[in-house]
C-alpha cells in the first residue's frame, strides 16, 4: 500500500490545455473517486497516474517515490478499465494469470495469487471456463482478479461498471467496497456517476474541465457544496438553485425572489442587495401556505417517496414529498423551505457564502 501524491499536475495535448493544474493527496489505503462529467480529465489524470500517458508539467508520487518517469511496469499500479477486454481464447484462470506469467513469475506463487483471487471474488468454480462462459458481473470480477493478483499497491479503476446494467451496477459497487475494506489498498476510482462517487468513497474529488471543483469527505461535499456546480452535480435529483437578491428586514437577511422573500440563514456576507443564487434540496422543499408559486408539471410516484416536478417564473423545481400528498399536474403549489436548509452562493463567482 501507499500514498499518493499529485502536485501541480498539468497536461496539454499539443495547444490544448486540458488539465491546467491540479493537486490531490491520497492516504495509504483511502479509497478515492473522482467524479465529473464526461470530457473533464478523468481518464488523463488515471492515465497519468498509471504512466500510460505523460505528463507536461508538476509532479506525481507513489509512495516516497516520484513515478514521473518510471514506464507503468514499475509503478506497482493495478488498473481496471471499462472495456476490461477479457482475453476470449484463455480460461478465467489463464486470464488472470497472464500479467504474472508475463513476468516470469515462478508458478507455484501465480497458482498461489490466482487461487487467492478467485476465493476473494468467488470465481474458484469458474477458473476453467472461458469468458463467453460468465455472465456480466462475473467478466467483470474476471477484470477484478487480474489487478489483484498483481498484489499492487495502488488499484486505479477507470469506469469499471459502465458497461454493466443497472442492477448489476449497484452490486458490483458493493462488491468493490467490500473488496476494499479486505485489502486496504489505496484506490483511486473514477467515475461520471455521482451516485457512485457518493456510496463508495472516502474521499470525493468533484472535476470540472480539468479543475478540481471541490474535495472532501462526501457528507462534507453533499452538505456544504463548495459552489453551484458541484450543488447542482452531486445529489440526484439536483439541488434547486433560485436567482435571489439580499434584502434585510428587521436585521434579519431574507431571499427576494421576484416578489417573495425567503428567510435566509445568518450567515456572513449577506449584504443589501447582493445578487444571489439560493440553493434547496428536493428534500428540502416545503409545500406551505404561503411562499413560491409553482405549477406542477409532472408527478412521479415511486412508493416510498413522490417526486413533483413544478415551474416557477421559467425554473424547474423538483421536491420530494415522502409524506404521501396527493399532487396532480396543472395544481399550484407554494414551496419554501426553512432557512438552515437553504444554501447561498455568490451569483458572480457561484462561489458559497459562508
Ligand atoms: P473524461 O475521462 O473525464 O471523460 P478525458 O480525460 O478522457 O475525460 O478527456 C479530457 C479531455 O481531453 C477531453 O476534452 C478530450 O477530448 C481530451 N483528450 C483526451 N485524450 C486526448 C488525446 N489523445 N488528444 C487530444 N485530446 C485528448
Ligand atoms: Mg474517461
Amino acid at each position: 500500500m501507499a500514498t499518493v501524491k499529485i502536485q501541480s499536475l498539468t497536461k496539454s495535448y499539443g495547444a490544448v490545455e486540458v488539465i491546467p493544474g491540479l493537486d490531490v493527496d491520497i492516504a495509504d489505503g483511502e479509497f478515492v473517486v473522482l467524479v465529473g462529467p464526461s470530457g473533464c480529465g478523468k481518464s488523463t489524470l488515471l492515465r497519468m497516474i498509471a504512466g500510460l500517458e505523460s505528463i507536461t508539467s508538476g509532479q506525481i508520487s507513489i509512495g516516497e517515490k516520484v513515478v514521473n518517469n518510471l514506464p507503468p511496469a514499475d509503478r506497482d499500479i493495478a488498473m481496471v478499465f471499462q472495456n476490461y477486454a477479457l482475453y476470449p481464447h484463455k480460461t478465467v484462470g489463464a486470464n488472470m494469470a497472464f500479467s504474472l506469467r508475463m513476468r516470469r513469475m515462478d508458478k507455484a506463487e501465480i497458482d498461489r495469487r490466482v487461487a487467492r483471487a478467485a476465493d476473494i471474488l468467488g470465481l474458484g468454480p469458474y477458473l476453467d471456463r472461458y469468458p463467453r462462459a460468465l455472465s456480466g458481473g462475473q467478466r467483470q470480477r474476471v477484470a477484478m482478479g487480474r489487478a489483484i493478483v498483481r498484489d499492487p499497491q495502488v488499484f486505479l479503476f477507470d469506469e469499471p461498471l459502465s458497461n454493466l446494467d443497472a442492477k448489476l451496477r449497484v452490486q458490483m459497487r458493493a462488491e468493490i467496497r467490500e473488496l476494499h475494506q479486505r485489502l486496504q489498498s489505496t484506490t483511486v476510482y473514477v467515475t461520471h456517476d455521482q451516485i457512485e462517487a457518493m456510496t463508495m468513497a472516502d474521499k470525493i474529488v468533484v472535476m470540472q474541465t480539468g479543475r478540481i471543483e471541490q474535495q472532501g469527505r462526501p457528507v462534507d461535499v453533499y452538505d456544504k457544496p463548495a459552489n453551484t456546480f458541484v450543488a447542482a452535480f452531486i445529489g440526484s435529483p439536483s439541488m434547486n438553485l433560485i436567482d435571489g437578491v439580499v434584502v434585510h428586514k428587521d436585521g434579519a437577511p431574507f431571499a427576494r425572489l421576484g416578489d417573495i422573500d425567503l428567510a435566509l440563514p445568518r450567515i456572513a456576507g449577506l449584504d443589501e442587495n447582493r445578487e444571489i443564487i439560493i440553493g434547496i434540496r428536493p428534500e428540502e422543499l416545503k409545500v406551505a401556505e404561503a411562499g413560491l408559486p409553482a405549477e406542477i408539471s409532472v408527478v412521479e410516484p415511486t412508493g416510498a417517496e413522490t417526486l413533483v416536478m413544478s415551474r416557477y417564473a421559467g425554473r424547474e423545481l423538483t421536491l420530494i414529498d415522502r409524506e404521501r400528498r396527493s399532487y396532480h399536474s396543472g395544481q399550484t403549489i407554494h414551496l419554501t423551505a426553512k432557512p438552515e436548509a437553504i444554501h447561498v452562493f455568490d451569483r458572480k463567482t457561484t462561489n458559497r457564502l459562508d
